[in-house]
């Protein structure tokens, strides 16, 4: 009888893999903070020696929901500014901030209360883009959540770092300097064409062959972003980021919103990555991405939220439902995007486009147990017919009971445990009154 560490034993469980797969009478064990299997209920107490055992009884279990692009520090600047066009919003109110308030400090704190929110949510990894990468990482691992930390560059100077070299080379001083752990994995984080010189992108492209770094980067988001682009350099970003090296199967190109059939094709050839982040382009009026045409082709699609100044929630669960529901809408085909389709977006599709598919994404002997459980015994989840479809059109962050990254419990019974609540709210009520009296 094998020793582990604790056995779930939920009503339900969505592994993800394989596809469409809903098993019931089944625990899960879990042993040094990996899944040791997925074990028949009937047997799972006389073949496991179960330390802890957690009995959800109304629950679903499923992986952690992988939000595959935020600027979480950003939490901080939640609703100081909405309804506008993405380049007045930027120029005249987030940058304007950022350049009176973005530090060490505030990204620590900004950074943190994100993870609150994305745990009590469900989220258990994140990819993330913001200055100051090293605070944002210290505050993951204080919340005790797994992340892709983004080694920003753009090619103007911040309180961070000077020009594009600056930048590079400070991020890349803090993947050295968080080497070993665990829940922390790099992305190079180009912010966005529009931002990035030709230069700077050649050497972010070496930089991805020789560390093997996906390339996370903002792609396509306006039509103005597409304009400008051929204005200045003759071709549209895609072309352009293909000519400097950079479209490959490490690309994470976040909305992907105005592309032209080829550009869906050569996103398909090259096994690049698409971060659909559907609240914000709808919020900036960005558009609606091709969501539907991109999973034909063949295009890997997760989900993200955005940061919480453009989207103002960091909640998968609306994405997820708004992810399935646009795509219905934008091609009146209810057949697109199904169920079990925007849950693998949720999950897996994020943690492969990330490289982390050997270690999260999906429920399976070996990956790291970053599970989450949902609770159906509520009024608005029942009756249940099919777990799946509630997942996806019926369930909210408010349902998520438990939450466990690498078998640790961050959250129990709705509330956080690892995070001290209060410390949170005194933190960011520290920054409102700051951001407030210089807006
Ligand atoms: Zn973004």
């Amino acid at each position: 009888v094998p020793h582990v560490d604790l056995l779930l034993e939920p009503r339900w469980i969505i592994p993800i893999v394989p596809h469409g797969t809903i098993l019931e009478e089944h625990a899960i064990a879990i042993t040094g903070g990996r899944i040791a299997g997925i074990v028949p209920l009937a047997q799972a107490r006389s073949t496991c020696d179960a330390r802890r055992i957690v009995s959800l009884p109304q629950h679903a279990v499923m992986p952690g929901l992988v939000n595959l692009h935020t600027h979480a520090a950003m939490t901080l600047m939640r609703g100081l500014a909405d309804d506008l066009p993405l380049m007045d919003w930027l120029n005249g109110h987030v940058w304007p901030a950022e350049q009176a308030h973005v530090s060490r400090e505030f990204v620590h704190d900004g950074t943190l209360l994100a993870c609150a929110e994305m745990l009590l949510g469900g989220i258990t990894c994140f990819n993330d883009m913001y200055f100051f990468p090293e605070a944002a990482a210290s505050a993951v691992l204080a919340a005790r959540m797994r992340a892709a930390i983004g080694i920003i560059a753009v090619d103007f100077p911040s309180a961070y770092a000077s020009d594009a070299r600056d930048y590079l080379s400070k991020g890349l001083e803090t993947r050295d300097a968080f080497r070993g752990e665990d829940r922390l994995s790099f992305c190079l984080a180009p912010h966005a064409p529009y931002t990035v010189g030709d230069a700077s992108f050649a050497t972010i492209a070496t930089f991805a062959n020789e560390l093997e770094l996906p390339v996370h980067v903002h792609l396509h988001e306006t039509e103005h972003e597409v304009s400008e682009s051929v204005g200045r350099h003759g071709t549209r970003p895609l072309a352009r980021l293909d000519r400097l090296g950079l479209v490959g199967p490490q690309l994470v190109a976040v909305h992907a919103v105005h592309l032209e059939a080829h550009e869906i094709a050569l996103l398909a050839r090259q096994g690049c990555s698409v971060a659909h982040c559907p609240s914000s382009n709808m919020k900036l009026g960005s558009g609606i991405a091709p969501v539907a045409a991109l999973l034909r082709a063949g295009v890997r699609v997760g989900i993200g939220t955005d940061g919480a100044a453009s989207n103002n929630r960091l909640d998968l669960w609306t994405e997820l439902r708004q992810t399935a529901l646009l795509a219905k809408c934008a091609t009146g085909d209810p057949s697109v995007v199904p169920a079990h389709v925007a849950l693998r977006m949720a999950t897996l599709d994020g943690a492969t486009a990330l490289g982390l598919a050997d270690s999260i994404g999906s429920i399976e002997s070996g990956k790291c147990a970053d599970l989450i459980a949902i609770d159906f015994g509520r009024p608005e989840l029942m009756p249940c017919f099919d777990p799946a479809s509630h997942l996806v059109y019926a369930v909210g962050r408010e349902h998520v009971s438990h939450v466990w990254v690498q078998g640790e419990p961050v959250v129990e019974a709705g509330g956080l445990t690892r995070v001290d609540p209060a410390d949170i709210v005194a933190r960011t009520d520290y920054w409102r009154q700051r951001i407030a009296s210089h807006h």
